[in-house]
């Protein structure tokens, strides 16, 4: 945008370095990247130029829940980040540890350093991840640090509280990562990526890029094509004895032994919770994944545990291939200090301090993805606020990164929060095509593409509306080829013309014929919303005295008193059921004040 900006990273050759797996996208995540990529973000085309193996989840099941996923060469994708933000203009990236906020009048002007530098900002973006307070647990051992082998940021927390901005704890943990010739892959079963990958950026539109791989740096792509050449993964499962391992020592575990205060992820257990709350299943499969192309170390998906080194090892030897398993990097769990996001505005901004914005884990939310698009939007409102311009707010209706961030400044979190499909209502109209058409009114006015790219997204929206009419107006053997397409035509069968377009255009325009009229009443159901949306309850409306609504609900509406139905609706623990009771008593008394009331003309 144009806006001079710094970074300040405690150590830059930790730019973009994944804490956990490095894999991007799956369910939900995958559709952010694209979102991302649509708003001029660069994860999706970091990803696509480091990634060792590109699989399509749920490719068997509807075109609306696929998702792109993508297994990164860890080293790879950060060295391209750092250097993609060492090229960018009018951006400044210095190593030092933020120590301290400036504050002037309810308002933030700077930053303090551990190296007595000072330096002063109109806004200041804080996005400390699981460094504030960061405490390692490995069993009873406790090390301070955001991340083994890494920092922790201890006194920045005091800055926080001084300004009244609450804080409380969470924790995350990750697997032991093993040396892969320690490995037998043949007791494992081979995961390939597929054979022809989906990439995440939209390629169509963008300007090339710069390539930077492990094995390649130059200005252009020297005859290498993301996803040509990938990698396995393997999977194995636990057995008997590790179940035995985890049940034995759980009195041994940070997790169980109370070691640890914050609430761990639900949607990325340790081995310990599954063992104990999925108590009836026999074994977890677990997935080998490697984490480069120059380096022999693999990542255990679905082993994060914060047990003792010995379990630990003892734990990886129960497993099929793992036998003589050596380990190279121990499991362990983190604690961390996060900032409640209801203490933000929808642009990310602080209510209570003034210019002062946060984005990603610091906000409650766990994965990249999340942490990614959260990092966008407040950069781009960071800047909007400089120049007093409207904040970029996506709709519930608009994307991923919409629903996640009106549901983390409306209802909050109390664990560590992750991106599901099953969050968005409209999930349907998330399909990873549409992202351009759905965002790109906003990337235009906020100047977030190049002019090229723009005209190249509207020319592009242009065909798929011209072929998505044309398709349903055009007849063969009495029938519209729409209504043919929905009753399963097949591809092959479509006319000639249609099949020589753009991979990309065709599936778009066959997901918006196919599920036309799915699509029609989403978006139906989004106007009926939208009125839903506007109507106000009054701020002394007494939600405990009214008739109908369960007792949660009311108090939690009594509690945080929302101030119109829409926002009534996202609050936690109120329910559909608690929002029609309340519907249907503001209409009445709407009517009421409409309709003179009887006897009024004698
Ligand atoms: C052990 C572990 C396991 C995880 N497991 C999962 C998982 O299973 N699934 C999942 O989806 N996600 C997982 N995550 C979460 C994922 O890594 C994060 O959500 C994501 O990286 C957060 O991005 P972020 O930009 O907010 O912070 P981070 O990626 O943590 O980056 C924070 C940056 O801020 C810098 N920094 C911090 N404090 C200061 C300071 N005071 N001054 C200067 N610089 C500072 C750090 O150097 C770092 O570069 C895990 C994270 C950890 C640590």
């Amino acid at each position: 945008m144009g806006a001079s900006t710094l970074l300040l990273t405690g150590n830059i050759d930790t730019i973009a370095q994944m804490s956990c797996n490095p894999a991007i996208g799956g369910q939900a995540k995958g559709q952010i990247v694209r979102e991302i990529d649509a708003l001029g973000g660069e994860m999706a085309i970091n990803t696509d130029l480091t990634g060792i193996q590109f699989r399509l989840l749920n490719e068997s099941k509807g075109l609306a829940v696929r998702s792109p996923r993508a297994q990164c060469d860890k080293k790879a994708y950060q060295h391209r980040l750092k250097h993609t933000l060492e090229l960018q203009p009018n951006l400044e990236v210095f190593q030092a540890l933020v120590t301290g906020l400036i504050f002037d009048h309810g308002r933030v002007v700077g930053v303090k350093t551990n190296l007595d530098l000072e330096f002063h900002g109109q806004t200041v973006i804080v996005t400390t991840g699981t460094f504030l307070r960061g405490l390692m647990h490995i069993g009873q051992n406790k090390n301070e640090g955001g991340r083994l082998g890494d920092f922790t940021a201890k006194t920045l927390s005091g800055s926080f509280l001084e300004a009244g901005i609450e804080l409380q704890r969470l924790k995350t943990g990750t697997p032991p990562r093993l040396l892969g010739r320690s490995l037998n892959f043949t007791k494992m079963q081979e995961q390939r990526g597929d054979a022809t990958p989906t990439l995440f950026a939209f390629h169509d539109t963008r300007d090339p890029d710069l390539l930077f791989h492990v094995e390649q740096t130059g200005e252009t792509r020297l005859g290498w094509t993301p996803g040509s050449n990938q990698v396995s993964c393997w999977m194995t499962h636990t057995t008997e004895e590790t179940a035995r391992l985890v049940r034995d020592n759980l009195n041994r575990s940070a997790l169980y032994g109370g070691e640890i205060e914050g609430v761990g992820p639900r949607y990325c257990p340790s081995i310990e919770d599954k063992f104990v709350r999925f108590a009836d299943k026999p074994r977890h499969l677990l997935f080998l994944e490697p984490e480069g192309r120059s380096t022999n170390e693999y990542y255990v998906n679905g082993l994060s545990t914060s047990l003792p080194f010995d379990v630990q090892l003892a734990m990886v030897r129960s497993v099929p291939g793992m036998e003589n398993a050596h380990l190279l990097r121990p499991a362990y769990a983190v604690e961390y200090d996060f900032a409640p996001p209801t203490q933000l505005f929808a642009s990310l901004e602080s209510k209570k301090v003034e210019n002062l914005f946060f984005a990603g884990q610091i906000n409650g939310t766990s994965g990249y993805e999340e942490a990614a698009c959260q990092g966008l939007v407040a950069g781009v409102n960071a800047v909007q606020k400089v120049r007093g311009g409207e904040p970029l707010i996506i709709g519930r209706h608009e994307g991923y990164i919409g629903v996640l961030i009106d549901d983390l400044v409306t209802k909050g979190t109390s664990e560590p929060y992750r991106m599901l499909t099953s969050r968005a209502e409209h999930r349907l109209l998330f399909n990873h095509g549409s992202a351009e058409a759905r965002l790109g009114h906003h990337a235009k006015r906020l100047n977030l593409l190049s002019h090229n790219r723009l005209s190249r997204i509207e020319s592009k929206i242009a065909t798929q509306e011209h072929w998505q009419a044309w398709l349903e107006r055009e007849r063969h053997g009495g029938k519209t080829w729409g209504d043919l397409i929905r009753r399963g035509e097949p591809d092959e069968s479509l006319p000639a013309e249609f099949q020589k377009l753009d991979a990309t255009i065709r599936e778009e325009v066959l997901y918006r014929v196919r599920y036309q009229g799915y699509l029609e009443r989403e978006r139906r159901q989004i106007a009926r919303m939208a009125d839903v949306e506007a109507i106000r309850i009054p701020p002394d409306f007494d939600f405990l005295a009214l008739r109908g609504l369960r007792k949660e609900g009311a108090q939690k509406l009594h509690a945080l008193r929302p101030l119109t139905l829409g926002q009534a609706g996202r609050i936690s623990g109120v329910n559909p059921s608690d929002v029609s009771v309340l519907m249907i008593h503001l209409a009445a008394n709407r009517r009421a004040q409409a309709t003179p009331p009887t006897g009024a003309d004698e």
